[in-house]
């Protein structure tokens, strides 16, 4: 287990107001000196020659030229925010309502919120900020961890500008679940994967992928489970129990998510619902840590690099 994790897990802390965080990022320029500090902590480093004296142009607040090379680099350039069209404040409000609402935001609702012109500009906002929902060098889970299957109800009519709730033609999609159990009952960091099926292998694959050699793996009595390597292996079946007392995390997990998928986004897209089961993991592993959700959330954004509109709808440009 990391340090980070040790420290900062249970240490609860309270988001700023909307106008707090308001008086914190007043304009584009102060936006623009967060992620320039974010960015080039120890001071500007030109990507071009390496080059570490530069200064910040006057006309352009968000932009730096190399005295060396005179390359003019944007503090935004290589990031999610790339060549956007949107004033950074955009950015970071959205970065601040997504990062405190408590079971999601919808295109629409941002759209609204921040009177941004187009449903299309809104949902390709809220997708950016999604795609740096997950950290690539996140900690598997340890200890103990509850392991469960079950499936959930999605919408086939994936157009991504449609607003319409058209629910005539649904499916079904499996999902798997892991939730860190902790002393005294609370439950800890969780992950979330679509899984193609039900198979010794699928199920025993994503215990593989989402904890650490040496965990203790509680599950029902389901026969995909038994020789799993590495994992100390308890199933739980007492006669006629009901499951959700047996492994009481994992089905409140599916629950919520259950929930979630019918309440706030009218049923989930198939596309997307990897994205959907992203966010709703990195809400519940931070939900009472609003720091490092918006920090999260901007650092990502910042590694990521620019995707554009076609790259998440799934075309070729
Ligand atoms: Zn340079």
């Amino acid at each position: 287990m990391s340090s980070r994790h040790q420290t900062n897990r249970w240490k609860y802390d309270r988001p700023p107001s909307l106008q707090q965080f308001m008086a914190t990022f007043p304009d584009d320029a102060a936006c623009a000196e967060w992620l320039a500090h974010r960015r080039w902590p120890d001071g500007f480093v030109c990507p071009a020659c390496s080059g570490l004296k530069g200064w910040k142009l006057e006309a352009k607040p968000w932009t730096w030229e190399c005295a060396g090379c005179g390359r003019q680099t944007s503090t935004t350039a290589g990031t999610m925010m790339h060549r956007t069209h949107l004033p950074l404040r955009t950015w970071f409000l959205a970065a601040h309502l997504v990062a405190t609402h408590s079971n999601g935001i919808s295109a629409l609702q941002l759209q609204a919120k921040l009177g941004i012109g187009s449903y299309k500009t809104a949902w390709l906002l809220l997708h950016k900020l999604r795609k740096a929902m997950v950290d690539p060098e996140r900690d598997p889970l340890e200890g103990m961890v509850e392991v469960d299957e079950s499936s959930i109800v999605y919408r086939t009519k994936d157009d991504p500008v449609a607003g319409g709730q058209g629910r005539s033609a649904e499916g079904k999609i499996l999902i798997a679940a892991a939730v860190e159990t902790m002393s005294g009952g609370r439950a800890g960091r969780i992950r979330l994967t679509t899984i193609k099926d039900y198979s010794a292998a699928t199920l025993q694959r994503f215990v593989a992928d989402n904890t650490v050699d040496g965990s203790t793996i509680l599950t029902d009595g389901f026969s995909a489970y038994p020789g799993m390597r590495n994992r100390n292996h308890v199933p739980r079946v007492v006669g006629a129990m009901a499951a959700h007392a047996l492994l009481p995390w994992v089905h409140r997990v599916f629950a919520n998510l259950k929930r979630l998928a019918l309440g706030v986004y009218h049923g989930f897209r198939r596309k997307h619902i990897q994205a959907y089961l992203d966010e709703f993991v990195f809400r519940w592993n931070r939900r009472r840590h609003y720091r490092s959700a918006f920090d999260m959330l901007m650092g990502i954004g910042l590694r990521t690099g620019p995707c554009q509109y076609n790259d998440l709808i799934g075309k070729a440009a």
